[in-house]
């Protein structure tokens, strides 16, 4: 008598565990890229500012215009954000070294109203 022990039973042990947790990371707003646009500095998002209009023989007066730098969109690229920071530090550079709006467009040979 032969004993036949054919006792492998595949169990069912081999339970794959799929991690499908692929997450992806929070969407930041320094997106490198097209279409990321931050708060307008100018207007602070209020698409508008005051300034003086020349109405000609009426004079000047101070009307409420869409602002300059968003055209009225309250927000603009992060690239033209980041031209704007790079102005201001630039400005704030020469602050830092005393020099005068005057004194650094007679330098860069430029005149005041160019520079600011
Ligand atoms: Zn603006």
């Amino acid at each position: 008598m032969v004993k036949s022990t054919t006792a492998t039973r595949g169990r069912g042990s081999a339970t794959k565990t799929h991690d499908t947790r692929a997450r992806k990371a929070g969407t930041m707003l320094a997106v490198k890229g097209s279409g990321t646009v931050v708060t307008c500095p100018s207007c602070d998002g209020a698409k508008e500012g005051m300034a003086l209009v020349n109405r000609g023989d009426a004079g000047c007066a101070l009307e409420k215009i869409p602002c300059w730098r968003c055209h009225g969109a309250g927000e603009i690229s992060q690239e033209a954000f980041v031209r704007f920071e790079d102005g201001r530090r630039m400005k704030n550079e020469r602050l830092e070294r005393g020099e005068s709006l005057r004194e650094a467009a007679a330098r860069e040979g430029m005149r005041p109203l160019e520079l600011s």
